[in-house]
């Protein structure tokens, strides 16, 4: 018979025996301290988890040392979170201290739990897109050097979640993140005509823009963007390469904040606009760190225990979230969307 199963591996061939054992039974977890949780099953088993901070791309000498470190002292299981951390799954209790002695020996953090900043999510940056505005990994180094000490500790109100997209696309979560930092590209792409009647298919270009900006021009056997409608996404230049949109000179970052996911006592928050403009400035970005960890600190100053960045907005208000964060309110906090106010939950309004 022919293979119908195509897709990724099966998941529940790896799972560890201990969660085959109790799937679905699980009552109840704990964080036992920063790092290490437990989960406890309906039958009483216990499921010991080490969160370890890495990097997202990683090398198969790096792969090779933790396989080797979950061989040891998880049976030989582990696994990745979204954000990119490590769990090492543990069923014995007593290999618990060991294995954080052998990560933390390696120079890799245990950490990144409960009212804590874990790693942030963020896309691919100059690592391999061909869009971004900025970077993804030099810019989540340099933010997470700077706010260590909250990866390892809870001592914040509650979590905080720090997210980073290099293009507007967002392929990194952005939206719904307690502070989003945001690559901005700030001026209509440039058209190659002479290359692009050549390279690229007309149709193709004009239905991949959002904002129908681009319209054909049968002259040049090229297209032309009304420069009003476009939002500078990048979504074109995806399509063909005739039509550039990085531009070193005015690509910047954009810092957003009060984004969640829903959770059981609160509907999801979608991020709103805090700063409009901060340049892209490599290789350690120092304003776009200084911002954000002005913004964290800022609400750990000043949220209630439990409430998130968001939270702590919506009931102070947004002007004084504003005068706090000393931070200028200017016509790029508007946004003109047509249908924005009548979708407000799903647009970048803010209630002023
Ligand atoms: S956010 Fe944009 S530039 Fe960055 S990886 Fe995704 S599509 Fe590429
Ligand atoms: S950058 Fe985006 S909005 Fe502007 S023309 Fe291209 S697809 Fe349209």
């Amino acid at each position: 018979m022919a293979k119908t199963d195509i897709g990724p591996p099966y998941y529940g061939d790896m799972l560890p025996p201990i969660i085959k054992e109790n799937y679905g039974k699980w009552k109840y977890h704990e964080i036992l301290k920063p790092g290490v949780l437990v989960h406890v099953s309906e039958s009483g088993a216990e499921l010991y988890t080490v969160r370890v901070g890495s990097p997202r791309l990683i090398s198969i000498y790096f792969i090779r040392d933790i396989c080797e470190i979950a061989d040891k002292y998880c049976d030989g299981y582990l696994r990745f979170t979204s954000r990119n951390n490590i769990e090492f799954l543990l069923s014995n209790k007593d290999n618990i201290e060991p294995l954080i002695a052998e990560v933390k020996a390696k120079g890799l953090p245990v950490g990144g739990t409960g009212n804590s900043i874990t790693n942030m999510v963020h896309t691919q940056g100059w690592v391999h897109c061909h869009t971004p505005a900025t970077d993804a990994s030099g810019i989540v180094k340099a933010v997470m050097d700077e706010l260590f000490e909250y990866f390892e500790t809870m001592k914040l109100p509650a979590k905080m979640r720090i997210s980073l997209a290099c293009c507007l696309n967002m392929c990194g979560a952005v939206h719904c993140s307690d502070i989003a930092i945001l690559g901005i590209h700030r001026k209509a792409p440039v058209i190659n005509h002479e290359n692009l009647k050549n390279f690229c298919e007309i149709p193709t270009v004009i239905a991949s823009c959002p904002t129908a900006a681009i319209r054909p021009n049968p002259k040049l056997k090229s297209v032309e963007i009304k420069e009003e409608r476009c939002m500078y996404c990048g979504n074109c230049y995806t399509m063909c390469p005739s039509i550039q949109i990085i531009d070193p000179e005015n690509d910047a970052i954009s810092i957003w904040v009060g984004g969640k996911v829903s959770n059981a006592r609160s509907t999801p928050m979608f991020s709103r606009l805090a700063i409009p403009y901060l340049p892209n400035n490599p290789p350690r970005w120092p304003e776009v760190v200084d911002a954000v960890k002005k913004l964290v600190e800022l609400w750990a100053a000043n949220a209630k225990q439990g409430e998130r960045m968001g939270e702590w907005i919506e009931r102070i208000g947004w002007e004084k979230f504003f005068q706090l964060a000393e931070l200028p309110f200017t016509d790029k906090h508007i946004d003109d969307f047509t249908y924005a106010v009548t979708t407000f939950r799903s647009t970048t309004q803010f209630k002023w």
